[in-house]
């Protein structure tokens, strides 16, 4: 027993020596550089051995070969905004940071980028926008989050329901398999059926299969115009049905957002006023057409035509700063549930466009069975909505209301046809759902494919195929940069 742990020892001391003595960027072992990247926006903390700064990409081939060669776990991490625990390095190892790999060329012509897997979503739209492209994949936490992030976790964001998600964007991707090899799957050029796609395999797969360190990404033209409208009504049935209408007479919103009462009522009770006068805990639309002036003229005219019929009150922004106004309760809502309680589980589940309302249907009842709040916005074009449970972290009663609370949620999601994860992947948080989602025979084709890319389990381990419990490790308290609490 104690020679095993003696073996042990000295293999993670020869492997962390024989990094050192290869490696161009730094190697940090000191408490807080380990502590930070141990954990995500799940707050889950679970220390690394190592935190290794990629500054040049090779680097990432020489690390991957002495991980293997003695096993240790390699966590990749760009901004650590996962929602799911997924960039926590569960089972300690080493953390490959990649956030100085950030550079970004915009090859204007061919509208094709080339950046690197540490570059921050903002960054690279602005630089987009300012030659007149526009990269629409755009997740809330993109004034922080990575591309390589965004890619691994194959991100969404509000504009998905017109201009799809992340992997639409990504063309080709570069890096590293878990063995050290270099891979290029994909090229910046728009057509290639080369051999499997092996690209669209590592998009989404949360650092299991390989490592990122660039990718070519696919620029559009940046819209002319653009209109965004607020719209009330009674409740969210009315709003979801029109929702469904809006495509059936052929309006194609860039955004299309929805607020439940539930939500509406905390962003009132925070500000201290009705968002629409007189109408307080209405249900919300919150509408963006965009394109060539003529286009959203057009797109307009159809969309009040249609909504007036169902909507009790509506506004329109007529300049920028309205806009931005209107887009304000969007994020009102979501910084005002705190007023429930100091910990809110966002489940970003999606079911089909016309099974919307029967969800909204069962937060509610979900919400009287448990006796905890369940505050539903999000991305109703494409049926994604963010369920909340709000629970006090504090109260074991409440803790255990919040867990069966989940469980019965998903199950719900998946019975009415839809995914348990539209947008953040499956992690830590999410592993115990997919039995649910997937039978046996899908679950072991994620094995082998696993098997076949990483034999030796050290990309992310514990992650997606693991069985976890996160109720069963105590979240840590701590202020992340997007936190606006
Ligand atoms: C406030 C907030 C709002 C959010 N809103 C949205 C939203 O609207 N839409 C959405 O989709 N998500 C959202 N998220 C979740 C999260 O921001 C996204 O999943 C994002 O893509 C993660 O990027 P990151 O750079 O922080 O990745 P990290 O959290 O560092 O890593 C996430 C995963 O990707 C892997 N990974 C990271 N870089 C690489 C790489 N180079 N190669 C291989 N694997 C890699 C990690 O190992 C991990 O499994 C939100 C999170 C927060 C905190």
């Amino acid at each position: 027993m104690k020679g095993n742990m003696e073996k042990k020892i000295n293999k993670a001391a020869n492997a962390m020596r024989e990094l050192r003595k290869h490696l161009v960027g730094s190697v940090l072992e000191d408490d807080a550089s380990c502590f930070r990247a141990s954990l995500d926006n799940l707050r889950l903390s679970s220390l690394p051995r190592a935190v290794i700064v990629i500054k040049d990409p090779a680097d990432v081939g020489v690390v991957l070969k002495i991980a293997n060669k003695y096993g240790v776990p390699v966590t990749s991490r760009g901004a650590g905004s996962s929602a799911t625990g997924s960039a926590v390095p569960i089972q300690g190892g080493w953390v490959l940071d990649l956030s100085a790999l950030n550079q970004i060329e915009i090859d204007p012509v061919a509208r094709i980028a080339t950046v690197g897997a540490g570059a921050v979503t903002t960054n690279f739209q602005e630089q987009a926008e300012a030659l007149g492209l526009f990269y629409p994949p755009d997740p809330s936490s993109k004034n922080y989050s990575t591309l390589g992030g965004n890619i691994a976790c194959n991100a969404g964001g509000m504009r998905c329901v017109k201009y799809g998600v992340t992997r639409d964007y990504v063309l080709g991707l570069n890096g590293f398999l878990a063995d050290g090899s270099p891979f290029k799957f994909g090229l910046p050029i728009k057509k290639y059926v080369s051999g499997l796609n092996l690209r669209d395999l590592l998009i989404g797969s949360e650092g299991t299969l390989g490592v990122i360190t660039s990718a070519n990404l696919k620029l559009i033209p940046k819209p002319e115009k653009r209109w965004t409208g607020m719209f009330a009504f009674k409740s969210e049935a009315a709003a979801f049905k029109a929702v469904v209408g809006l495509f059936k007479v052929g309006v194609s919103p860039s955004i299309l957002e929805f607020l439940d009462r539930q939500s509406v009522s905390c962003a009132e009770k925070f500000t201290g006023k009705a968002i629409f006068e007189g109408q307080s805990r209405s249900s919300i639309l919150l509408i963006e057409l965009d394109g060539c002036p003529a286009e959203v003229r057009h797109q307009r005219k159809c969309l009040l035509d249609y909504i007036t019929g169902f909507a009790a009150s509506h506004r329109e922004a007529r300049t920028d700063a309205q806009a931005e106004k209107l887009w304000q309760v969007r994020r009102t809502c979501s910084q005002s549930m705190f007023s429930l309680a100091d910990t809110k589980l966002n489940e970003d589940v999606v079911v089909p466009l016309e099974k919307q309302a029967a969800l909204i249907r069962y937060t509610i009842a979900l919400k009287n069975e448990i006796g905890l709040a369940t505050p539903t916005f999000g991305h109703a074009g494409d049926g994604n909505l963010h369920v909340h449970i709000m629970y006090n972290r504090a109260s074991k009663a409440d803790a255990k209301k919040a867990k069966a609370g989940i469980h019965k949620l998903m199950q719900k999601v998946v019975d009415l046809g839809g995914v348990i994860t539209g947008e953040h992947g499956i992690g830590l948080a999410k592993a115990p759902f997919m039995g649910m989602q997937h039978s046996q025979a899908e679950i072991a084709a994620m094995h082998s494919v696993k098997k076949a890319l990483d034999p030796l389990g050290i990309l992310n381990p514990g992650k997606i195929f693991e069985p976890f419990e996160v109720w069963d490790h105590k979240l840590v308290d701590v202020q992340l940069p997007w936190d606006h609490r």
